[in-house]
């Protein structure tokens, strides 16, 4: 029998499952195949060595060998745990939603190298005292990066251009209609112009341009639109979300 085949990943574990006596399932986001799940034999012993490389949120350098049917942890090196996200709940909720969207939208093995930077972005942002402006930009973002971005520029029904006021959002048209397709039915959320102008400002700016904006009374109706899109694309509400709803959140405000 010949060895199994080894192979190196930058990886990001979205989240982990317990199987067996002592392994868990990892489900990595690897900058080079994209999502894999790879089991971890063993690091639920308190001797493993792999355990503390492969906890969720952890940027680490794993080699992997292929296995019958699941790929397996041969050697893992973390390489950022971002300690300061772990000790905060509100900012670990956060996190989560970045890395539970990404594992809810994504195949297995289809890398996306743009994906992965953005979420180790997002996650290094957030260790770094940035706060939910940068999570709705990741959010902006992710979404084109996997080709789920919403129409904003002209109307997602019929193509004309949007007279600069309030409109319908229709996810079932992918985005943004006009008045006229607006009337023709369907449901549709309101979208208010400042909304609408700070999610093409975030759709057409790298963070370091976002990142000056205020977003007062318009934060929350830009939340919701990004949550129903997501909720749209993933066929239900993001966990971690509403999980960072209980406890509260600490973050600045945008
Ligand atoms: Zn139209």
């Amino acid at each position: 029998m010949g060895s199994p085949r080894l192979y190196q990943v930058h990886a990001i574990v979205l989240k982990d499952r317990e199987v067996g006596e002592a392994d868990r399932l990892v489900c990595l986001f690897t900058l080079e195949r994209g999502k894999v799940w790879a089991r971890a034999n063993g690091v639920r012993k308190p001797t493993s060595r792999l355990g503390g490389h492969l906890q969720p949120l952890c940027h680490s350098r794993l080699l992997l060998a292929r296995g019958r049917d699941r790929d397996v942890v041969s050697q893992a090196e973390a390489l950022h745990t971002f300690p300061r996200l772990r000790s905060d709940l509100p900012l670990l909720a956060h996190a989560m939603a970045c890395a539970e969207v990404l594992e809810g939208l994504t195949a297995e093995e289809q890398a996306n190298p743009r994906a992965f930077h953005l979420l180790l972005r997002t996650l290094e942002g957030l260790e770094g005292g940035e706060g939910t402006l940068l999570v709705r930009w990741y959010e902006v973002h992710l979404l084109g990066a996997l080709g789920f971005l919403p129409q904003l520029f002209a109307c997602a029904e019929c193509g004309a251009s949007l007279a600069p006021r309030s409109h319908a959002f229709r996810l079932s048209a992918g985005g943004v209609v006009c008045p006229a397709c607006a009337q023709r039915g369907g449901p549709s959320l309101p979208i208010s112009l400042e909304a609408l102008k700070v999610l093409r400002w975030l759709a057409r700016h790298d963070f370091p341009q976002v990142r000056p904006l205020r977003l007062g009374a318009v934060a929350q109706e830009v939340e919701r639109l990004l949550r129903e899109t997501f909720r749209w694309h993933l066929e239900r509400d993001v966990r971690s979300a509403r999980f960072g709803e209980r406890v509260g959140s600490g973050l600045p405000l945008p």
